[in-house]
């Protein structure tokens, strides 16, 4: 800290005897919260002081103005800016013919790079952060209880500013990243190169996949062929070679060599003689470990949450890591996933392997054949453009009125997606939210009708939450696990958009079996998320080899806890394949968080008006997450829903087989 604390002392008590004591708090921590991210290029001690003393403000009207210029100022700016970045990357995510070069330089424009640092150097931030107090998450779960929405929006406003963290170590971070993304892009197996141990080539020609979601989906996609096990059994030992890093290094992303993964041989392809070879050895945790050391360098410009597990669930998902641990092993505790693993033995005629984990039976067995439903998506909506245009419609059907329905279909613009698809909603009101998905050139098909579903749930909680709000700095949900879980429920009901109602309940149950066994595998991969941060920060020192052994011992342990009374197998690593793990930085437990809090949401629907809760919900805002639930739903964050539903589902199961 530049400024010393008999200044800080000294500033607070004038600005007490001028203001009056009932500020003392207000003042004592607003005093404080400037000091801590002041400069020596904000100005000196001197210019310290005389700020506060100008800056705070007791009276109630014009803390009020304060409050509601900040937030018109910061919805013109983040509104303005944001249309600005929309059209900057418009041909980069809207299919609008070939991507020219300079297209790719208009995305790479960040128009946001600047926002915090120039707050800080008009001191903007100091004001805010001088009159409005910033609390830790035990005190919004406490206190916060009590506080009004306004507060809320107040609360949410300083932490905008809490912190200021240097451009430089900023770029260094962003760098580490990028490097683990192109790490991890570039992880390619070409399967045509890969033979069984009998010489075998069982993957078509062509066939690239990339670890671990290709690989993974290759898996399941396997369920629907009667001779996939071999192949499966390939992938899975592929998946093993890639964490423990007995992989050849010279089979990544290089479609020349011939490999066979269990004796671990490379064959050259013209003598059909072993090569040798050298494994990856550490590089997959070498670059988890940069990862860990630029979050190490951030760590110390964020004293509120001083690790990226604090940043992570205390600062971002508001919800403490012991909480979301207790979540999740209480689900992966429940007797229920040994029923559903009964029921899949039992379609699969076998006992289980590690790889079903990734069983994909309960979605493949729906009623209704893929083609069946291109079919019924072309005679509704055969392009974007009868989407769009029957858009209200579509909305109406799913259970809003008339009114409300034509009122989003007003701020939702529906665009063709480059990629699989996505929603980007706006950032001031007034301004529209945008639906985008991909269509074929041949016209939509299911999987592109299927997407929009999950995106318009998106776009529908962004027109509620952005233009209904009553405070802009509440606009939103609590993070992105909510944002989520509003576009599962959207997406669970497009058979019902397109009309198919007979089948419902038994489609229904298939896919909450679906989900509950989904969600059993994505919250050991959590866990496991969990565990790694946790090791590397009790190990600072630790290098790559130990970071690698600590990986698999830690993926064992959750195996055995959690998984081997279900499978029957022990010692099993592959939770730790998943290539986030390696650069998303602590995500994966907001895919768990999406799926429990679905069903949450999904219980509380049945039965109810799904139009008028669906905007009642999004109106509540970005609030903390646990306030946010009660106020939706009525309870806290649980897994129960879930399993409630997976239970019901298995009844339903067992009714129907010995009918
Ligand atoms: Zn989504």
């Amino acid at each position: 800290m530049t400024i010393s604390s008999d200044v800080i002392q000294s500033v607070a008590q004038q600005l007490i005897t001028e203001h009056g004591t009932e500020h003392r708090s207000i003042i004592e921590k607003g005093v404080l919260q400037v000091a801590e991210r002041w400069t020596e290029e904000d100005g000196t001690e001197k210019d310290f002081s005389n700020f506060c003393l100008e800056n705070f403000i007791s009276s109630p009207s014009e803390r009020q103005i304060l409050f509601e210029r900040f937030l018109a100022n910061l919805e013109s700016l983040y509104g303005n800016l944001h249309r600005i970045y929309r059209d900057f990357n418009w041909h980069l995510h809207v299919d609008t013919g070939e991507i020219l070069p300079f297209d790719r330089q208009f995305a790479t424009y960040d128009v946001f790079a600047h926002v915090t640092d120039d707050f800080f150097k008009s001191r903007l931030a100091f004001i805010v952060l001088l009159n409005f107090p910033l609390y830790t998450l035990e005190e919004k779960e406490t206190i916060g209880k009590k506080w009004s929405r306004r507060e809320w929006a107040e609360l949410r406003l300083v932490e905008q500013f809490s912190e200021r963290i240097p451009a430089e170590i900023q770029q260094k971070r962003t760098h580490a990243y990028v490097q683990a993304e192109e790490y991890i892009y570039q992880y390619n197996i070409y399967m045509e190169n890969v033979v069984t141990p009998e010489g075998e080539k069982i993957f078509p020609q062509g066939l690239r996949l990339i670890s671990h979601w290709d690989l993974r989906d290759e898996i399941k996609a396997q369920y629907a062929n009667p001779d996939g096990l071999k192949n499966q059994k390939l992938i899975f030992k592929i998946m093993e070679r890639i964490v423990d890093q007995s992989i050849p290094r010279q089979i990544i992303n290089n479609r020349e060599l011939s490999w066979e993964p269990f004796s671990n041989t490379i064959l050259s392809p013209q003598s059909g003689t072993p090569v040798t070879y050298e494994p990856e050895a550490r590089k997959r945790y070498e670059i988890l470990l940069q990862v860990f050391k630029v979050e190490q360098l951030v760590d110390q410009y964020t004293p509120q949450h001083p690790s990226l597990i604090q940043r992570s669930f205390e600062r971002d998902r508001e919800l403490s890591e012991e909480e979301v641990e207790r979540l999740f092993t209480s689900y992966l505790s429940s007797p229920v996933l040994k029923e559903i693993a009964d029921i899949i033995k039992h379609r699969l005629g076998r006992e289980l392997y590690p790889f079903d984990i990734w069983y994909y039976g309960f979605k493949e067995g729906s009623d209704y054949p893929e083609e069946e439903l291109d079919r019924l998506v072309q005679q509704r909506y055969p392009n974007l453009t009868t989407f769009q245009k029957n858009l209200s419609k579509l909305l109406q059907q799913l259970g809003f009125s008339q009114e409300k329905a034509e009122y989003l279909n007003q701020y939702i613009m529906v665009d063709p997606a480059r990629g699989a698809g996505h929603a980007m909603g706006a950032k001031m009101r007034g301004d529209h939210a945008h639906l985008r998905t991909r269509v074929p050139s041949n016209g939509m098909n299911y999987k592109g009708f299927n997407t929009a579903m999950h995106e318009l749930g998106h776009c529908v909680e962004q027109v509620f939450s952005l233009n209904e709000i009553d405070y802009y700095t509440l606009e939103g949900v609590p993070n992105t696990a909510f944002t989520e879980a509003m576009a599962f429920i959207f997406q669970a009901r497009d058979l019902d958009v397109l009309g198919i109602t007979d089948s419902h309940s038994s489609r229904k149950h298939l896919l909450a079996l679906h989900n509950a066994w989904q969600t059993m595998e994505i919250a050991g991969v959590s866990l496991l998320d969990m565990y790694i941060w946790r090791w590397m920060y009790e190990h600072p020192d630790a290098d790559a080899q130990q970071l690698k052994e600590a990986t698999m011992e830690l993926a064992k342990k959750i195996w055995n806890k959690f998984y081997a009374p279900i499978f029957g197998i022990t010692d099993q690593f592959h939770l730790a394949i998943y290539s986030h793990i390696i650069y998303c930085g602590l995500y994966t437990p907001d895919y768990t968080l999406g799926h429990l809090i679905s069903y949450q949401l999904e219980e509380f629907l049945e039965g109810r008006d799904f139009g008028k809760e669906v905007e009642r919900i999004c109106r509540l805002g970005c609030l903390a997450p646990q306030r946010w639930m009660e106020e939706a739903v009525g309870s806290p964050l649980s897994a129960q829903p879930l399993l409630n539903a997976a239970e019901r589902a298995i009844h339903h199961y067992r009714e129907e087989i010995s009918t």
